[in-house]
């Protein structure tokens, strides 16, 4: 289950893990929808406990009755210091996410409101939780460092990184196309939020995003990469709720492009401004990609995944081509598996 501001994604698994069903409600609070594989309808969402129940009633009508149901697994995007692995979601538990709000305001208030929802309607249901955060737990202190004095009450203001159920699941996939993993793994997670993560002998040494998911590379619709005295300047400019605004939903691909956040758009546009914001994300993925290759020292490969990462040879050739200066090296393409990966890790944690 992957819940966030206005839908809830949810995927079926059996116990060997085939997917059996996606159903997704989108548009809560607004104009809702409801579908089922790729059967859609209009459905009455004013919030995430009534999607979640249209979402339960929808899996009785397929025959799954929740008794059938082993756990639900969530996605959840900030486990902060403490949550590193995925975890059995109890009262402490729920707590510690709870305490990670302040982290990550824009998605764990979503998360909890759906786990709550979930108690409420199944309240034997065991419930589990795969943090973004986690697979970064092996960065080294001096690269999740900021250059800070110790603040009293902000100890926790410190680089996490995310898209670690990505990584963790492409960590997993590649040795079925390379053979054995390799060494110094140039991991680049290109979707809408996009990130670059330097994996060493499996394990994440350094990533592009930090304290939240606004930094590292152009995305969709967030500026990445950009100065703090610059942010300075637009708080006092704009005010802070219209700078979290603009960097968030309106910035990146969308604010270079003035056009769209979607790159195949983009890629489909002739408008020079479409140009400009594409020859960023490449030219910012290849710079950062240098800062992870140091903190490898050296690579052995590349791996792309994500909606970009997989399904654009523009955007990869042209990242790698930016990288010859490396040498040669091999690159591959690995489908994003995000769902299967926090079943599994569910999966692991019930039998154990
Ligand atoms: P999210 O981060 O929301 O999960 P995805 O991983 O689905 O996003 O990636 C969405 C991005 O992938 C969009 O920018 C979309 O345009 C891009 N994308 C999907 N297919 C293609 C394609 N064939 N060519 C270029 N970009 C594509």
């Amino acid at each position: 289950m992957n819940a966030g501001s206005s839908s809830i994604k949810t995927a079926l698994f059996d116990d060997d893990l085939t997917e059996v069903l996606r159903i997704e409600a989108t548009g809560i609070g607004g104009t809702g929808h409801l579908s089922v594989d790729t059967c859609g309808q209009d459905a009455n969402l004013p919030d995430n406990a009534a999607a979640l129940a249209a979402i339960f009633n929808a899996l009785v009508q397929r025959g799954v009755t929740l008794k059938a149901l082993r756990a639900v697994a969530h996605r959840v995007v900030h486990g902060g210091t403490t949550l590193t692995a995925t975890t059995r979601i109890t009262p402490d538990v729920r707590q510690a996410i709870a305490d990670c709000v302040p982290l990550a305001p824009l998605h764990n208030l979503h998360h909890l409101a759906a786990i709550d929802a979930v108690a409420t309607l199944a309240p034997d249901l065991p419930q589990c939780a795969s943090f973004d955060t986690a697979f970064h737990a092996t960065i080294p202190d001096i690269a999740r460092r900021y250059a800070l004095p110790d603040i009293p009450g902000l100890a926790d203001l410190q680089r996490y990184g995310f898209h670690g159920i990505s990584y963790a699941a492409l960590v997993r996939a590649l040795p079925q196309q390379s053979g054995t993993l390799p060494k110094r793994l140039l991991a680049c997670h290109l979707g809408n939020g996009a990130s670059l993560c330097a994996i060493l002998d499996g394990q994440s040494v350094a990533t592009t995003m930090g304290y939240s998911p606004l930094s590292g590379l152009t995305m969709g619709t967030r500026a990445g990469e950009i100065d703090a005295g610059a942010v300075l300047r637009l708080v006092r400019q704009l005010g802070p709720d219209q700078t979290e605004r603009l960097l968030h939903n309106h910035a990146g691909l969308l604010g270079l492009s003035n056009l769209s956040p979607d790159m195949r758009t983009l890629e489909n546009s002739d408008s020079p401004k479409a140009r400009i914001a594409i020859d960023h994300f490449c030219y910012w993925a290849s710079r950062q990609a240098g800062s992870m290759i140091a903190a490898m020292g050296g690579l052995d490969a590349v791996a792309f995944t994500g909606g970009i990462g997989e399904n654009s040879a523009m955007i990869r050739n042209t990242i790698l081509d930016k990288l010859s200066w490396m040498g040669n090296f091999p690159h591959y393409t690995v489908k994003a598996q995000e769902e299967v990966q926090i079943a599994r890790d569910a999966r692991a944690l019930l039998n154990a």
